[in-house]
């Protein structure tokens, strides 16, 4: 029977890239999304894969879900929290809402998540977790200190999780991308992203499949002793 991979925000930007990628390798995919119906049911549409609805950050709706999708597919092998948001602004001006919507849904849902999934891969000797974090994490940037935090939060959850997990056959570890080209990067002016690039030592943004790539080889069943460790893909941005 093949490997469930369940992919937070899995049906836009890089979530979407590596749903495909999993699926091209025979994997059960499972995409989930809170907002974006439209995208939703085209991505549905073209590829065939379970779209879910439903808000990471929220712990109740999350274990709701989770549990359908179990009760449905068996299992959940490979857990992807990819579901990411940006609400920019410096630190003098930004709401307590932007601070606590980005720590929420980037760094609590890891927790509301990896929570309602843990169970059953304890329960199997078998799981993959993967954080998608950021060079954002690893650098900081002016702007972000909400985003930063979560990120970089995902890094210390991920090392804590790993040692507990470790025992049990599951894996958990991060993918640090750094400028991906999708519509997170678009939203960001032109001249910004142009000074951007210019800092990346290969000249350019990343594509999604090169983060969907390093994703799908720590979800690997021979990748069983790499667990707590960061993976940067960043074009030799920051090292
Ligand atoms: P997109 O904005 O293109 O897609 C985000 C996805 O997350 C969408 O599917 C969205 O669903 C989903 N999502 C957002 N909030 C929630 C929520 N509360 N519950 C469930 N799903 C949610 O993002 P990217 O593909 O650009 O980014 C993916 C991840 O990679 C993020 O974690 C981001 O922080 C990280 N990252 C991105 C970089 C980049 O350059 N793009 C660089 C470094 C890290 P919906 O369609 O319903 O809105």
């Amino acid at each position: 029977m093949s490997r469930v991979v369940l992919i937070t925000g899995g049906t836009r930007g890089i979530g979407a890239s590596i749903a495909l990628t999993f699926q091209e390798k025979g994997y059960t995919v499972v995409a989930n999304y809170a907002h974006n119906d439209a995208a939703a049911q085209e991505f549905n549409k073209k590829t065939g894969i379970a779209v879910h609805k439903w808000d990471v950050s929220n712990f109740d709706e999350t274990h709701t879900a989770i549990e359908k999708i179990i009760a449905e597919h068996g299992s959940i092998d490979v857990l992807v929290n990819n579901a990411g948001i940006t609400r920019d602004s410096m630190m003098h001006k930004m709401s307590p809402e932007n601070w606590s919507s980005v720590i929420n849904t980037n760094l609590t849902s890891c927790f509301n998540v990896s929570k309602a999934v843990l169970n059953s891969m304890r329960e199997n000797k078998f799981g993959r977790i993967i954080n998608i974090s950021s060079i954002n994490a690893e650098a900081g940037q002016l702007g972000q200190t909400n985003y930063s935090a979560a990120k970089s939060g995902m890094m210390g959850f991920t090392k804590a999780l790993a040692r507990e997990t470790a025992r049990k056959g599951i894996t958990v570890n991060v993918v640090a991308p750094g400028y991906i080209h999708t519509e997170m990067t678009a939203a960001v002016p032109e001249k910004v992203m142009d000074n951007i690039v210019a800092q990346i030592p290969v000249g350019r943004l990343g594509e999604p499949e090169e983060i969907a790539r390093c994703v799908l080889f720590l979800a690997d069943d021979n990748a069983g002793f790499i667990t707590g460790e960061t993976l940067s893909v960043n074009g030799g941005h920051h090292m």
